[in-house]
């Protein structure tokens, strides 16, 4: 089958043709419709540090996907040939104590799809059936391509109550952008995003921000006296993975303010935990999906009327992925989704 592979350890990505992944009683194999294209597959593109010490070459990247159903394993009765679905991109091993425990979000031992197992950027994928959702009618192909981005937007967005909040998003990356429309949906009162890249700050705008900074340029005083905001931010959703942003946010939240952490910071970060202690924040980090309540979210709002197909800028066939990838990285771009219906 057709594959876009990790080939060598060095910068770039390879289209190949691989053997079809074999699939065991309890797993599924789906032929990929649509990808979207994550930082992360960015990361192993350029093949920076985090991707020299993290993915086995050679593997089959790609996580964010949807497709149908075109042969189950024996033990699988749940699912059948012709479903439309995308898979939770972590493999987890169902036998630690949060797995045990039915907190599958928290097992220590998860696997990636695409990062540590051959994924989504290829004719077919296999996943175990605990790692399948099925779309319901009526989701659009695009939106259901990207799932599982809008599944760490979700999680963030909902890990507080934003409800007739002022709620700070900095970083207006795709997974910010979703969070505003997320936010946004859920009853948040003034949305505020952060990012110096203005393109993405008018992203959010279309989304449902209420407004927009450059944190190079203003702080976040004049914003909130426009606004008519006198206690500081309710909730914060860090979404950009760069200090600065986290440093900065801190002290512009109210007393007793949230913060959920989403983004990845790639090195330690100095912060003054004055506001943190004084002003008893709370702090939490966020990582991947809840399985699968966060899916079941996403479904809900998606039928309820959340519209996050603006995210989506740009599309291309997989074999022009070098340029996808190129737009992708370039910051001129929200999501960018990759066609796998084109193989001849
Ligand atoms: P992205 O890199 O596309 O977007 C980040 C945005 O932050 C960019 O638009 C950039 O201009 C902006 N930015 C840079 N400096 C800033 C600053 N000082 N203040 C505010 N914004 C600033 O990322 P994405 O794909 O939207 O993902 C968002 C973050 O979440 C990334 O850090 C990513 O690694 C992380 N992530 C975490 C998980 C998880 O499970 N925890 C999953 C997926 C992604
Ligand atoms: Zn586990």
């Amino acid at each position: 089958m057709r594959a876009l592979v990790k080939a060598r350890a060095e910068p770039g990505l390879w289209l190949e043709d691989v053997p079809a992944p074999e699939i065991g009683i309890n797993d599924v194999l789906i032929r990929v419709r649509k990808t979207g294209i994550c930082g992360t597959d960015l990361h192993i593109h350029s093949w920076d540090a985090w991707a020299q010490k993290t993915i086995p070459v050679p593997l089959v990247i790609g996580h964010e996907f949807v497709g149908e159903i075109v042969e189950v394993g024996s033990n699988v009765n749940d699912f059948t040939t012709g479903d439309i679905v995308s898979g939770e991109g972590h493999v987890v091993c169902g036998r630690c104590r949060n797995c045990m425990a039915g907190r599958r979000h928290l097992c220590a031992h998860s696997i990636g799809l695409g990062v540590q197992r051959p994924g989504a950027f290829a004719e077919l994928v296999a996943l175990p059936m605990t790692n399948i959702w099925h779309h319901w009618d009526g989701v659009d192909e695009d939106v259901a391509s990207i799932f599982d981005p809008f599944g760490n937007a979700v999680h963030t967005a909902l890990a507080f109550p934003v409800l007739g909040e002022d709620v700070l998003v900095t970083g207006a990356g795709p997974i910010g952008c979703m969070a505003v429309a997320v936010a946004r949906h859920a009853g948040a009162r003034h949305i505020v995003i952060s990012d110096p890249n203005a393109y993405r700050c008018g992203l959010a705008l279309q989304m449902g921000a209420t407004a927009a900074i450059d944190p190079t340029k203003d702080g976040f005083e004049e914003i909130q006296r426009d606004l008519g905001m006198t206690e500081g931010f309710d909730v914060a959703l860090e979404m950009s993975g760069q200090a600065a942003a986290l440093r900065g946010l801190l002290p512009a939240m109210a007393h007793g303010g949230r913060v959920a952490l989403l983004g990845i910071q790639t090195g330690e970060v100095p912060i003054d935990f004055t506001p943190i202690v004084f002003n008893m924040l709370t702090l939490k980090g966020i990582y991947g999906r809840e399985m699968y309540e966060t899916w079941y979210q996403m479904a809900v709002m998606v039928q309820a009327g959340l519209d996050i197909s603006p995210v989506i800028t740009h599309r291309f066939s997989h074999l022009d992925f070098e340029e996808a990838f190129s737009i992708a990285a370039s910051g001129g771009s929200g999501k960018v989704i990759l066609d796998w219906t084109d193989i001849p």
